[in-house]
């Protein structure tokens, strides 16, 4: 990178244009793009979004995972990556290797300090989006995902416009019924922006009581699914509380589940088996 993301370039209209063919070019490389959003914080997005790329890579797809939340990238804490800083290669930026069919690549991994990109104004934001998306080497990917940055504002839309064609949008939301306006909003924003929803999921849907074995819907349940219903926009799976899923985000222990054994491991599994039919089978 010839300067640190978020400061503004000089360029001129050809210099501009180059770089958007650059960026063009990277994507497509890449055979699908999901795109990670949620209407509000704390409903699990990065969870969520770290979770998918580990089962899709388990799945056996090469896979990239993206964090482009500049204000709170928190994609490196539950990855159990905090720390690393990527490899350059000339102007490109290495993304981490988890292991051969997984990589990760965070703002977090750039940022000095959470303070630098709070300071950031819209167009300096907007800049350090698109130069984080042309610079990464990915190669060749099955999958990108991206954990956008939470709610509708010009984050997520940057992140949108920006990933260009082809990207499908999966929308994190929790079952209460308060949640609604959130996810409605959400879907409301894909359709302004041309971004199809590959669907949503709900997470944080109960929890499998550990002494009982019983299911006790703390935040009540099927939320998701009717909102999905009612917006005409598929419903991918729920996800229940688990504890191991607090510990491994806690301690960024995620990668040591290669197996999926947990009760959220294994709904994730079948998250990514929608989201793979969907897009024509695990033979595609
Ligand atoms: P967001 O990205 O929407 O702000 P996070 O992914 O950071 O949310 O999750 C917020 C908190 O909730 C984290 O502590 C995370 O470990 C926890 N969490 C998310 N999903 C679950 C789940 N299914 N079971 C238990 N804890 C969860």
């Amino acid at each position: 990178m010839s300067q640190a993301p978020g400061e503004l370039p000089v360029v001129n209209e050809s210099q501009k244009r180059r770089e958007e063919e650059a960026l063009e070019r990277r994507m497509a490389e890449i055979r699908h793009k999901l795109l990670v959003l949620s209407g509000k914080g704390g409903v699990g997005k990065s969870t969520v979004a770290a979770n998918l790329a580990v089962s899709l890579s388990r799945a056996g797809k090469h896979v990239g995972l993206l964090d482009v939340d500049v204000h709170g990238p928190s994609i490196p804490g539950i990855m159990g990556l905090e720390g690393q800083s990527p490899a350059l290669l000339g102007e490109e930026i290495l993304p981490v290797g988890v292991n051969e069919r997984l990589a990760v690549m965070s703002m977090g991994f750039l940022l000095a300090s959470g303070r630098d990109a709070v300071i950031w104004r819209g167009p300096r934001k907007y800049g350090a989006i698109q130069q984080f998306l042309k610079d990464v080497f990915w190669g060749p990917l099955d999958y990108l995902v991206v954990d956008s940055p939470p709610g509708t504002g010009d984050e997520p839309l940057s992140v949108a416009q920006l990933v260009g064609g082809g990207a499908e949008a999966v929308v994190v939301t929790t079952p209460q019924r308060v949640a609604i306006a959130d996810v409605r909003r959400c879907v409301a924003f894909c359709e302004a922006v041309s971004l199809p929803v590959r669907g949503i999921v709900e997470n944080m849907s109960g929890l499998d009581c550990p002494h009982c074995g019983k299911r006790v819907d703390l935040f009540g349940s099927g939320g998701g699914r009717a909102l999905a219903e009612e917006m005409g926009v598929p419903f991918l799976g729920a996800i229940p509380i688990d504890p191991a899923v607090v510990v491994s985000g806690d301690a960024g222990a995620i990668p040591s589940d290669p197996a999926g054994q947990t009760p959220a491991a294994r709904a994730f599994d079948a998250v990514v088996g929608a989201i793979l039919e969907g897009h024509g089978g695990q033979k595609e």
